[in-house]
């Protein structure tokens, strides 16, 4: 088989980039309206638009035969390269260092009005080299943070870009022929932008898949645990209860006469009263504790290795804790309480028995008069002369 000319890997090189960049177009166009648009979204988009235009251009320029006396394809590299850096830097929410990275860039771009060709292919290829660097770091701190495997994808594709980048320039150095290290980077380039492609893909299922777990197991308006997230965060605790023969305790709450705050101060603050008293559980159970938002205004606490007494002692807390500081709510004080109830078991713990029980302790402090803990023994324990003034 003929050997593939340089002329020609140009031409594989800007067909490829503008086939990926014209599909990204595509699927972004489509993601543009989902509920959850990717992160960077908007500086992803002008990134793929610019490569589809470069790709044009240059293909434009090579079918005419014209042979312009500037390196219009390294300008088209420093620009792109730069895009991506700002893209995958906004997913790092690294906003530092734009202009000095985009000065750096305008430099180089104008170099190539005054640098012959092998100089500007040193010039270009060691910027890209730095940007490789930087994409490199902004995905590594990304993946740390998300563990989307998107971010990992695309430092894995800004590292090897960097050692292609190097071998390149090692070709020139040892043979001397331009037209070779060129036909490298055309190479290194086409795979690069399809590792992006494949890497900015991946991250957007990756977020979508977090997304969909995390409807399915947390309450959006507290960020607490749903039902389900509780049944699943429970697992392994109640797994450690049954073998060690542990005691385990749930904990109704319920907010008292929760209608009337929405009735009298509107229901934006009503949310605002339930996420409240969201934070003040979170603040005051323990680590170990598992917090669901199960209703409305009830939330449920299983209380992993406690007796009914430690939890009689935490309910306790929780109330007085509610009872004795009103909430400021849009600058408007409302004084809240909550009716508690407790029920404990030992050993292997049927969780929708322990929460029936914990539930009916919770009505008896309600029919006891509210702003109470109550246990299933049909003991109100605390019993308090206020009545709630909500
Ligand atoms: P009780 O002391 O017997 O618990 O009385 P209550 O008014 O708290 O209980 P009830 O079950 O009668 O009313 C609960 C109210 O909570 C009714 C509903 O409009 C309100 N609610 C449920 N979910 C939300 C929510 O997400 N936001 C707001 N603002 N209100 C909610
Ligand atoms: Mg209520
Ligand atoms: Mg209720």
């Amino acid at each position: 088989m003929d050997q593939i000319s340089p002329q020609s890997w140009a031409s594989i090189h800007y067909s490829l980039l503008f086939s990926i960049a014209a599909a990204q177009i595509v699927v972004i166009y489509l993601l543009n309206n989902s509920t959850l648009p990717p992160r960077a979204l908007g500086i992803y988009t002008i990134y793929f638009v610019a490569a589809a235009l470069c790709a044009i251009a240059i293909l434009l320029q090579m079918s005419a035969g014209t042979a312009l006396s500037i390196d219009v394809a390294a300008i088209a590299s420093l620009v792109t390269g730069y895009l991506l850096v700002l893209a995958i830097a906004a997913r790092a929410e690294v906003l530092a260092g734009r202009l000095t990275l985009g000065i750096i860039c305008l430099c180089a771009c104008m170099s190539a009005f005054f640098l012959g060709n092998r100089s500007m292919f040193l010039l270009e290829s060691c910027t890209i080299a730095f940007f490789c660097l930087l994409i490199m770091s902004f995905s590594i701190r990304s993946y740390t943070r998300d563990k989307n495997l998107g971010d990992a994808v695309l430092g894995f594709t800004a590292t090897i870009t960097f050692f292609g980048i190097a071998i390149a320039n090692y070709l020139l150095f040892q043979s001397g022929d331009l037209q070779e290290a060129k036909t490298v980077l055309y190479a290194l380039y086409s795979c690069a932008y399809a590792l992006v492609f494949i890497g900015f893909l991946t991250s957007v299922l990756s977020d979508y898949q977090q997304h969909l777990i995390q409807l399915a197991t947390e309450d959006p308006l507290t960020r607490l645990f749903n039902h389900r997230g509780l049944v699943e965060a429970v697992n392994v605790s109640l797994a450690v209860a049954a073998r060690e023969r542990l005691p385990t305790s749930a904990l109704m709450v319920d907010i008292d006469h929760f209608s009337k705050v929405n009735d009298n101060f509107g229901e934006e603050t009503g949310d605002q009263v339930i996420r409240q008293i969201a934070g003040i559980l979170t603040r005051m159970a323990r680590a170990s504790d598992v917090i669901a938002r199960i209703g409305g205004e009830e939330f449920l606490l299983i209380l992993p290795d406690t007796s009914l007494e430690s939890a009689r002692i935490l309910a306790e807390r929780i109330r007085a804790a509610i009872d004795d500081q009103p909430l400021l709510v849009h600058r408007q004080s409302i004084h809240i309480t909550v009716s508690l109830g407790i029920a404990c078991t030992e050993g292997t713990v049927n969780l929708d028995n322990l929460t029936q029980a914990a539930d009916r302790a919770m009505y008896l402090a309600k029919r006891g008069g509210r702003n109470r803990v109550a246990s299933v023994e049909h003991k109100p324990v605390h019993i308090t002369p206020a009545t709630s003034r909500a």
